[in-house]
């Protein structure tokens, strides 16, 4: 039922008997166990239908849980809190050049900005549900391990047994909450799914424009994970075989041509500014915004042939899917004015349905946040799937 509210929205015990299928009374015991442990809460009147009588609603509260969403990039750690409702709460960005660390170096900044995170919501009274840490990587799910993560160095790093450990020592108690490690562009794509401007479109494809281009696809409401949970690595599908050395190892994967290094080395020389790993990203895009906004030949070229080799690698996703949406996130978000022509020409003329196949390419709104977000929504999980994990709260004394 709770799952039910979040999803169908604000709604009269009434109306939900009907749509689940269980008894009134069923349905007013359990919503009264929802309020009591700060889930649910009464909502406006409504009006049942054009003829009904007028019923108090049912909607989701949950601002007494909190999701949180970590995300771990070549360029910066996010770290984002959302309540049940999907608000965001707290979120924190810092600049880091995770390359030239080590991972347990970059798992002791994560566990400071976590720290950080959790005091925030100690102090607004918000009980942590669950942390799912989001990293460009191939990731083994259930072992809580990245498996590989070319853009970052890093090979079979542990790291939800290194979050627990830091987190344990910094703050003397074992997390009592589930910490998890999942793959960026899958818990990007699941959280324009849930949040996103597109959101409920069944079939998407979702892009990070990052260092690093991965994708999440959703096909029927579900997140296509492949048969050992690896699929959606569509930065290297390789489309150009003269083309520069990738991270991966390989040479002319398609993330070589669209992703921020791509960019960045082509609309800069190696000591502008623009190139600087330790400035913040937002700072870097402004400038390449900037000098395209001046009318700046090399950066305007620079964005053109990115945005038709990012139509170019589309049109295979778009061939292959037919989705609803291609959602483009990160830095194609942000550049997007400057990609969506040359996207759209090379869709138009390469994908083999009519129309692109009613495909809809929409910029993400949830930006560089949609990976972080993502995770802490699905770290709701384990409240959806039993909301007696939340604990009725002591009478105040
Ligand atoms: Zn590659």
């Amino acid at each position: 039922m709770l799952r039910h509210l979040r999803d169908a929205g604000p709604r009269s015990r009434a109306r939900i008997a009907v749509e689940t299928g269980l008894n009134k009374g069923t349905v007013s015991s359990l919503v009264a166990e929802l309020v009591e442990r700060g889930l649910a809460r009464e909502g406006a009147i409504e009006r049942d239908g054009a003829v009904g009588r007028p019923a108090q609603s049912v909607e989701l509260d949950g601002r007494r849980i909190g999701g949180i969403g970590v995300e771990i990039n070549v360029d910066y750690l996010t770290v984002l809190v959302l309540d049940l409702r999907n608000s965001v709460v707290v979120e924190y960005r810092v600049a880091l050049d995770v390359q030239a660390l080590s991972a347990a170096a970059v798992l002791d900044s994560v566990t400071e900005l976590a720290v950080r995170a959790l005091g925030e919501c100690a102090r607004l009274g918000m009980t942590p549900i669950g942390m799912t840490l989001a990293v460009p990587a191939l990731v083994d799910v259930d072992a809580g391990v990245v498996a590989f993560a070319p853009n970052l160095h890093w090979r079979q790093v542990e790291v939800v047994r290194g979050v627990i450990d830091r987190l344990s020592a910094r703050t003397g108690v074992r997390p009592a909450f589930p910490i998890k490690v999942d793959n960026d562009a899958n818990l990007a794509a699941l959280g324009e799914y849930a949040m996103g401007g597109i959101a409920g479109a069944s079939d998407l494809v979702y892009l990070t424009g990052e260092t690093g281009v991965g994708g999440g696809v959703i096909v029927g409401g579900r997140l296509l994970r492949g048969a050992e949970g690896f699929s959606g690595e569509v930065g290297h599908i390789p489309l150009d075989q003269s083309g520069h050395d990738c991270g991966c190892g390989r040479r002319g994967c398609w993330e070589t041509m669209v992703g921020l290094a791509g960019l960045f080395r082509m609309a800069a020389e190696g000591n502008d500014p623009v190139r600087d790993p330790s400035l913040d990203l937002d700072q870097r895009l402004d400038m390449v915004r900037g000098r395209a906004e001046a009318g700046e030949t090399r950066t305007l070229d620079a964005l053109a042939r990115v945005g038709t080799a990012l139509g170019l690698g589309a049109s295979v996703l778009v061939n292959v899917f037919n989705p609803r949406a291609l959602v483009l996130g990160g830095y194609f978000a942000s550049l997007g004015a400057y990609l969506l022509g040359p996207v759209m020409r090379e869709l138009r003329a390469r994908v083999m349905a009519p129309d692109v196949g009613g495909c809809r390419v929409e910029l993400s709104r949830l930006g560089f946040t949609a990976a972080a977000r993502g995770g802490a929504h699905v770290a709701f999980e384990s409240v959806l799937d039993d909301p007696t994990v939340v604990a009725v709260p002591s009478p105040a004394r």
